[in-house]
């Protein structure tokens, strides 16, 4: 399970993001809301995308079927001919 960001107010108690609004693409603002009831603190923080650390497996899969269409036909029937002849082993 992924891990929650903690948050806390200034008032030392912890607070929850209870909406996020994409800005615009990679930015965002977090609206944090206060747990204590004495309290009940609202404040925005943005974050913005930096860089990634891994790329998604999913990047990779879809990679490689956008390299797969960008060639041309008479190479993408070889090349099926080649996945069934490996797949047959
Ligand atoms: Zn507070």
């Amino acid at each position: 399970m992924a891990r929650q960001i903690k948050k806390r107010c200034k008032c030392g108690c912890t607070a929850r993001i209870t909406k996020s609004i994409e800005v615009m693409n990679g930015f965002s603002q977090h609206y944090i809301k206060c747990t204590n009831p004495h309290c009940e603190r609202i404040w925005v923080e943005s974050s913005e995308f930096s860089h990634e650390v891994r790329k998604s497996k999913l990047d990779k899969e879809s990679g490689l079927t956008d390299f797969v269409k960008s060639l041309p036909l008479e190479m993408i029937k070889s090349l099926r001919l080649a996945c069934d002849m490996e797949l047959a082993k």
